[in-house]
Order: structure tokens, then sequence, then C-alpha cells
């Protein structure tokens, strides 16, 4: 089957009583066993539902791997593979990767005995050079954000196989419509739901697709033994979204594209952060590894701040707000937002400076939002 018939059709039917069209929510806790022997495949919500189940079949589908554990955020999707490591262990991250993923290996779990390196991954080499005989997987994140590096997944996988790490990527930013790390040779892949998969901005979400029989496995005890899994209510919301998720990647990549051609030719911008565009560095890599560029760009205003907070209280369409990936159009500001954990010298290092501005594009016309921005920048 093509993507957009598994995003529609994989893991939905769930409804042997009354053969509903959509899947049913299971809002229970518990489920009678028949006798004392057998039970109809469920027992407690913690351990598995129907309709949590029917998400992972779907999710599994969409990344080509063995399976998946729908979690109940991003974050508890990346605490579940963190489960995957040993105390003593080493892990290889890119410097730019998500802030909360960052403060998660930082602040949690190297207090228990993980250790990490943080590398910029644009250059495979310099994985290859953080590797010690400790390093046990390697966390992969592209496009990345705020500034839209590409890291070449095959490169850095074959690096860390070689030293018998496994890879993990955070396929966030692109969604299996438009990038399957599998493909690659990565391990395993996570995502927050809460972005373009879900897609429309009313819940929090995650999960974790595996391939290795022995990773599915551990990763359903530990969503289980943890308590990480999402509710029934949840699931519901991310599969009902899953089911556009084609046509709606392909609205966003186009609204996208529309407004980064705008902005590099725009007199009061100075650059443009979109892997969409020729002048991108890695422009080529992604056209190789991506199925579409994203809907996700950057751009630094010309001046000074006060420039870059005129755009933003300009523009009326684009809703002043973190998170990404939903059908509405956002602008977020790295320095305050996203990015305000950081110290201001680790945010200038890694490229983003108070001129600074994200977008996610939305799903409304191109005309629409590429006349707001302009109407902003020339105020
Ligand atoms: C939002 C996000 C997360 C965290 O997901 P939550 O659902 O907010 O817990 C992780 N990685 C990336 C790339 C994200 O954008």
């Amino acid at each position: 089957m093509h993507f957009e018939t598994r995003c529609v059709q994989v893991g939905v039917d769930k409804d042997s009583a009354y053969l509903s069209a959509t899947t049913p929510i299971y809002p229970t806790s518990t489920f009678r066993w028949d006798d004392l022997q057998t039970n109809r495949g469920y027992d407690y919500t913690r351990s598995g539902n129907p309709t949590r189940r029917a998400l992972e079949e779907n999710l599994a589908s969409l990344e080509g791997g063995l399976d998946a554990r729908a979690t109940s955020t991003g974050m508890s999707a990346i605490t579940t593979v963190m489960y995957l490591l040993n105390p003593g262990d080493h892990v290889i991250a890119g410097h730019d990767i998500y802030g909360g993923t960052y403060r998660l290996f930082h602040d949690v779990f190297a207090h228990w005995g993980i250790r990490f390196s943080f590398v910029p991954m644009g250059d495979a080499e310099n994985v290859r050079r953080a590797l010690t005989p400790a390093t046990k997987a390697v966390w992969i994140e592209t496009p990345s954000n705020p500034l839209l590096n590409v890291v070449d997944i095959a490169a850095v996988v074959e690096v860390a196989h070689s030293a018998g790490a496994i890879t993990i990527a955070d396929n966030t930013f692109l969604s299996p419509y438009l990038q399957r790390p599998f493909e690659f040779g990565v391990d395993l892949v996570i995502h927050s739901t809460t972005k373009y998969l879900n897609g429309h901005s009313d819940v929090v979400g995650g999960c974790v697709v595996t391939r290795h029989r022995e990773h599915a496995d551990r990763v359903a005890w530990i969503v289980n033994a943890l308590g990480l899994g999402c509710s029934p209510f949840d699931a519901w919301l991310v599969l009902r979204g899953v089911k556009t998720l084609g046509p709606r990647m392909e609205a966003h990549q186009k609204n996208a594209m529309a407004l980064a051609r705008v902005l590099v030719e725009h007199p009061r911008v100075e650059r443009v952060y979109f892997p969409g565009l020729p002048s991108h560095p890695q422009h080529e890599l992604a056209k190789r590894q991506q199925k579409g560029f994203g809907a996700m760009l950057s751009f630094d205003v010309k001046g000074t701040r006060a420039d870059a907070e005129r755009v933003m209280y300009g523009v009326k369409l684009f809703q002043l707000a973190e998170s990404l990936g939903g059908v509405e159009s956002l602008v977020a500001y790295p320095e305050t937002m996203s990015h305000a954990t950081m110290s201001v010298e680790a945010r200038r290092a890694a490229g983003i400076s108070e001129r600074t501005i994200r977008i996610s594009a939305g799903i409304e016309h191109p005309d629409d939002l590429v006349a707001d921005l302009k109407q902003a920048l020339d105020t």
C-alpha cells in the first residue's frame, strides 16, 4: 500500500462488535477475563488498550518499522529509549538538538550515570572523534531547530555501527511522509506526535518506533513498567490527525517554500535558513535524504532586536507561539521562547541571534501568508 493509504487504513479496524468505520475510543482502565486463563488480548490500559494499539500499528507502518509504542508526550518517548541504556554508557548527540531533549540528557540522565557528548553533527567525523569504548548510542535529529542544519543520517549511522552503538532518530520535524530514517539504517525512531503527526495543535503525545524484535519487546516492557503510555482519548486524536498527514504535509511545504522565496528577496531580511533554498549549505543532502524540504524555516531580520519584534508583532495571521506542525501558522522567537534556557553565549555559538525568527508554516492559502509577512516586514 502507498503511504497515504496506510495513513488512512492501517490499524484502525478495532470494532469487531459493530464494524464502525473509525476506531472506537475504549475509555476503560481494565478488561474482563472470560475465565481464569483467558482474556481478549487486553487486561489493563497501562499495559495495552485497543485505541492506543490502533495508533501504534498505524505509526509502525508509516515509518516502515516492526512495532511502535505510543506515549504521553515526545519527552516520554525519549525517556523510554534512554532506559535501553545503563549507567556508565556514553551517548553522542548533536549540539543543536531540541532544548527539552538537551535538558533531559544533561539535567536528568547525566545524574543517573549516563555520559553525553554534544557535537556539531553536520560532519560525521565529529561523531567518530567523540566515540569512546563506552559509546552505546548516537542521537540524530535532522533538520535541527531553529536553524535547519541537516545531518547526513547514513554517514552517522555508519560511524555509530562501526563502533557497535545503536542510532536513534528524532523524526519530529519532517514526519515519516518526508523522511524515513530506517531507510538509512537507523535502529529506533521517536516522534513528538504533538507536531505534524497529530497536526492540529490539540494534543501532546509521542511514540517510539522499533525495527528489531529485541528493541520492540524491551520498549513495550519499559512503557508499561514506567507507565508512559498515552491515554485512549489522546491516541484517538492523533490517529484522526494522521489520516490527513500526506495532504497536510504537501500544503505545509508549499507554504514554507512560498514564504522562503519572499524572505530571500526582501531587503529587510539578512539571512534565511531553509533546506529548500539552493543557497542552504546542505541543500543537496536534504534533496537526497528527504522527500521534501518540510515546513519549518527561520530568518534573521536586518537591524536590531526591535526590528525583529516589529515583524513578530506586525503579522496578523501568524500566531506568536511555541510548538510547530499544526495547521495554523506560527512565529516563534528562539531568544525568549524555545531556546531561552540556553545561555546567551551558547545561543550565539549555535548561530541564534536576537534577530532570529522561526516560522512554522501552516496550511492556510499561501497568498494570504505571503501578503501578511510582507506587510509586517515593510512596515
Ligand atoms: C516538541 C519536540 C519534542 C518534545 O515533544 P513533546 O511532545 O513536547 O514532549 C522533541 N523533539 C522535537 C524535535 C520536538 O520538536
